[in-house]
C-alpha cells in the first residue's frame, strides 16, 4: 500500500483525521473529471455514476459487516447523530421521554442531545468511570421503561477507551428503546462487526479511515423499509429518503475505496498500530517521571494514546514539538483554558485535566516517526524543566 507523502511533518493526529489514502484519491478523481453525471439522472452519465455510488455502499457494508440497503451515505457522523436525535424527538410518544447519552459523547451527540431538553425531554448523561468507561451500574439504573433512546460511542476520541456496547444495548432493548452508537472512532482501529454487535444505527466516517472528508454512512438496521419514526430531511427521494440531496459521488467513491482497503487488511493494521502504541507507550513510562496514560487500565482502540506530564505545561510541551502534529485533547474542543470536559467526566482532577496530550496514530505511521518523537518529546521537557529551574 502506497503511503501519502507528507514532507516536513510528522503527523500523529489520526483521531482528528487521516490522510487520504492514495489510492482513494486515484479512484475518486475520474469521477470529478469524466463521471460527473448526476447518480439520480436516468442517462448514460448518471446511470454510471448511480453504479459506482452502489459498488461503493457494497463495500462500506462488506467491511462492516451490514446489507448495502441498510447504509444511507451523508455528509459524516455529526449529521448522521444529529439526523438521529431529530428523528426521535419529532416522533416520541408521551410514555416515552428519556434520552440517555453517556457524558462524554462527541460534541455532535451531546448537543442535540441536551437540545432537547428544551422540548421536554429528560435527557440522562451517563457517568463514566476514571478509567473512562460508562459505568454499567448506573446505566442499568437510568435506562427504564420510560427511555425513548440510548447512544453510546463505541471509542471515545480523546482516550480511546471502549465502551461496552453489547452490554448496554441489551439493557436499552430491554427497556424496549431504540440503541444508536457513534462508531467513528472504532472503525479500522479495533474489531467492528456489526453482525454481531445488535446496535439499532450507527454512523461513520469517511475521513477517519483514510477516505476524503465531507462524507459518511449512516447504518439503520433492517435499512429504510424499518425505519418508524420520524424522517428529519426532506426535499429530495435520495438514499431511500432517508438522506435526501444530490449524492456527493466522488466523495462515496472514495469511501468505497477505503473501505476496501481497510476491508483487505483491517487486522494487520490494526496489529502495526497496536506494536507502535505499546512501544511508545512503554518508552514514555520508563523515561519520563510522572507520566500518567489516561484510561491505560481499560480497553482501548489500537492506536491512541492520552498523556499527561505532571508540572510539564503542554501547551509550552506542543509549541517545542512543532514538527509534530499533536492534539491538546478533541479537535473539536481545542481550548486548554476550560480543559477536556472527557477528563473532567472522568473524575481526572482538574489542574491535571488541563495538560493532556493526545497521540494517534495511523498504519501510515513508521518506528523511526516513533522514535524521533520520542526523541524530540525528552529534548522538549529538558529544555522545559530548564527554563522552570532558572524562573
Ligand atoms: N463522533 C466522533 C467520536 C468523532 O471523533 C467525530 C470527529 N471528530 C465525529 C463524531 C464527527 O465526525 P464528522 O467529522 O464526520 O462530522
Amino acid at each position: 500500500m502506497t503511503a501519502p507523502s507528507t514532507p516536513h511533518i510528522i503527523y500523529l493526529d489520526n483521531n482528528a483525521t487521516t490522510a487520504c489514502a492514495p489510492e482513494v484519491i486515484a479512484e475518486m478523481m475520474p469521477y470529478f473529471a469524466e463521471h460527473y453525471g448526476n447518480a439520480s439522472s436516468v442517462h448514460l452519465a448518471g446511470r454510471k455514476a448511480f453504479r459506482a455510488v452502489e459498488e461503493a455502499r457494497e463495500r462500506v457494508a462488506s467491511l462492516l459487516a451490514v446489507r448495502p440497503h441498510e447504509l444511507f451515505f451523508n455528509s459524516g457522523a455529526t449529521e448522521g447523530n444529529n439526523w438521529i436525535f431529530q428523528a426521535f424527538a419529532e416522533s416520541a410518544p408521551v410514555e416515552r421521554k428519556r434520552i440517555v447519552v453517556s457524558s462524554i459523547e462527541h460534541k455532535s451527540v451531546l448537543e442535540p442531545a441536551l437540545r432537547l431538553r428544551t422540548m421536554g425531554f429528560d435527557v440522562h448523561l451517563l457517568p463514566v468511570t476514571t478509567d473512562g468507561v460508562v459505568d454499567l451500574k448506573r446505566a442499568g439504573e437510568i435506562i427504564t421503561s420510560e427511555t425513548l433512546l440510548v447512544s453510546v460511542q463505541f471509542a471515545n476520541n480523546e482516550t480511546g477507551v471502549i465502551q461496552p456496547i453489547a452490554e448496554l444495548t441489551a439493557l436499552t432493548h430491554r427497556a424496549g428503546a431504540f440503541f444508536h452508537c457513534d462508531a467513528v472512532q472504532g472503525l479500522g482501529k479495533e474489531k467492528l462487526d456489526l453482525s454481531e454487535l445488535p446496535v439499532d444505527s450507527a454512523v461513520f466516517s469517511a475521513h477517519k479511515v483514510h477516505g476524503p472528508k465531507g462524507v459518511g454512512a449512516l447504518f439503520i438496521r433492517g435499512g429504510a423499509k424499518n425505519w418508524r419514526h420520524a424522517l428529519p430531511l426532506t426535499g429530495g427521494g435520495q438514499e431511500r429518503s432517508i438522506r435526501p440531496g444530490t449524492l456527493n459521488v466522488p466523495g462515496i467513491v472514495g469511501f468505497g475505496m477505503a473501505a476496501k482497503l481497510l476491508y483487505n487488511n483491517v487486522d494487520k493494521n490494526i496489529l502495526l498500530m497496536q506494536s507502535l502504541r505499546e512501544y511508545m507507550e512503554k518508552e514514555l513510562l520508563i523515561n519520563i517521571k510522572n507520566i500518567v496514560i489516561h484510561g491505560k487500565n481499560s480497553k482501548r482502540i489500537s492506536n491512541t494514546s492520552y498523556i499527561l506530564i505532571k508540572n510539564i505545561n503542554s501547551d509550552l510541551l506542543i509549541s517545542n514539538l512543532s514538527l509534530y502534529c499533536l492534539s491538546l485533547g478533541s479537535a473539536c474542543n481545542n481550548n486548554s483554558i476550560s480543559g477536556s470536559y472527557v477528563l473532567k467526566n472522568m473524575n481526572i482532577n482538574d489542574n491535571l485535566n488541563i495538560d493532556s496530550i493526545r497521540i494517534s496514530i495511523s498504519r501510515y505511521n513508521t518506528k523511526y516517526e516513533i522514535d524521533q518523537f520520542l526523541k524530540s518529546i525528552y529534548e522538549s521537557i529538558d529544555k522545559i524543566k530548564s527554563i522552570n529551574e532558572v524562573l
